[in-house]
């Protein structure tokens, strides 16, 4: 798939999060990044990095970790050298916690200014993030807005004020010519968030982080997030992303990786598992069969489009753009490689002849696999099979044109 190039992308500045071997650059010419959160205790430093480690696998490109109290300072101190990936120092309240996540060399701070309000505290810490060269994000959210703002728009968080909120914590970093910069503007209400990142986008150039902040559990936190995030996607908005789910952190790794994937801002990783949604002519219990192919493609980095159609008479026409499909007829499985039939397997092997045709794919290609098929017999097999359920089934499987018949008959009489 071709991945979108940077001019469709609305321009911002570069932000870089330093790493000895990983660092990630967010906004500008980069791809767009996926972040997560730990849910360990940061003091909890075995914990912390093996949660990180996981997120990373799962496609996090940078991983943040509250910096709250004294002992999650010093276990960033030791979580930092030994992470495969940045590390952003999530800060509420506390400024004191701020300098001190500097002193345990995080990439980046995250900092509310809802909750850290005093100038003075503001400026101090971005005094010492300009001399150290690590970038903030101001993390607006709707939920904590400065009590101030929230006043002025009338007891109403606005996108406004979201925005506002966001522009004069920048203010402040001004008055100490600091402008390392990423913003994001959450809030768990989808059109809220939308339209707050709107307005951001027209007012800076910074790199905008994108969220829906307490989405919620799995699949509504999903949904909401997919919605939200992906809307300004599309739109060319947003230069990182994090999904916050009620949910284990790898599932919002995975979220935010396979988004990205979807709307061709980043290369594949993972099988792209495309599934007919079945019908009168299924010859499968396709729901069945999809469920063990995601489960036997799982936790393997196949960049592959895969597809499982319920029948043969429309699958491998459905599915031919598809890098690997099998499609199912007259009780065995037709594997169709770009639209060409390939082989014929047994209806219970089915989900076997996918994973070892897509391993010989990822090492040999497309045409490898097409050139050491015998697709005549292939196509003889998929051609029999087809034109026997067209004449058991009829052209009418799913009786749709009768239904019609018997409306016009019911509205005529
Ligand atoms: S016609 Fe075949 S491929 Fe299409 S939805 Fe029905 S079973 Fe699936």
């Amino acid at each position: 798939m071709e991945v979108r190039t940077t001019a469709d992308r609305r321009p911002t500045r570069p932000v870089t999060l330093a790493h000895p071997r990983q660092p990630v650059t967010v906004g500008g010419t980069a791809p767009v990044s996926v972040q997560s959160m730990t849910t360990t205790k940061t003091a909890d430093v075995d914990g912390t990095l093996q949660q990180i480690y996981g997120l990373a696998a799962a496609g996090a490109d940078i991983v943040r970790c509250t910096c709250n109290d004294a002992e999650a300072a010093a276990g960033l101190a030791r979580i930092v050298p030994r992470s495969p990936v940045p590390i952003v120092a999530d800060i509420h309240h506390q400024h004191r916690m701020a300098l001190a996540a500097l002193e345990a060399g995080v990439a980046c701070l995250r900092l509310n200014p809802g909750n850290i309000r005093k100038p003075e505290h503001i400026k101090l810490v971005a005094s010492e993030c300009r001399d150290r060269g690590v970038p903030i994000r101001i993390g607006v959210n709707g939920g904590s807005l400065d009590p101030a703002l929230y006043e002025k728009y009338g007891g109403t968080v606005t996108p406004e004020a979201m925005v506002e909120s966001a522009e004069q914590e920048l203010a402040y970093f001004a008055e100490v010519g600091f402008d390392d910069v990423k913003i994001s503007v959450k809030a768990s209400s989808v059109p809220l968030m939308i339209d707050a990142y709107r307005l951001l986008s027209e007012r800076v150039d910074h790199p905008l982080h994108l969220g829906v902040t307490e989405a919620g559990p799995l699949p509504g936190g999903l949904i909401k997030s997919s919605a939200g995030i992906g809307a300004l996607l599309a739109e060319g908005i947003g230069d990182t992303i994090r999904f916050s789910l009620t949910a284990d952190p790898v599932e919002e790794a995975r979220a935010g990786r396979t988004l990205l994937e979807v709307l061709g801002l980043r290369e594949r990783k993972n099988v792209d598992l495309i599934a007919c949604p079945s019908c009168g002519r299924a010859e499968i219990d396709v729901i069945e069969v999809a469920a063990r192919a995601q489960a036997a493609f799982a936790e393997r980095e196949i960049p592959l489009q895969i597809a499982v159609m319920g029948c043969v008479v429309n699958g491998p026409g459905e599915a031919k753009d598809a890098d690997l499909g099998i499609a199912a007829g007259n009780k065995r499985g037709h594997l169709f490689v770009k639209g060409t039939n390939v082989a014929v397997v047994p209806e219970d092997e089915m989900v076997d002849a996918l994973v070892e045709w897509a391993d010989f794919i990822v090492e040999h290609g497309t045409d490898a696999a097409v050139a050491r098929a015998d697709v005549a017999v292939a196509q003889r097999a998929a051609e029999r099979d087809r034109s026997r359920l067209l004449v058991e089934q009829g052209d009418d499987v799913n009786a749709s044109e009768q239904r019609v018949e018997l409306i016009a008959k019911r509205l005529d009489s």
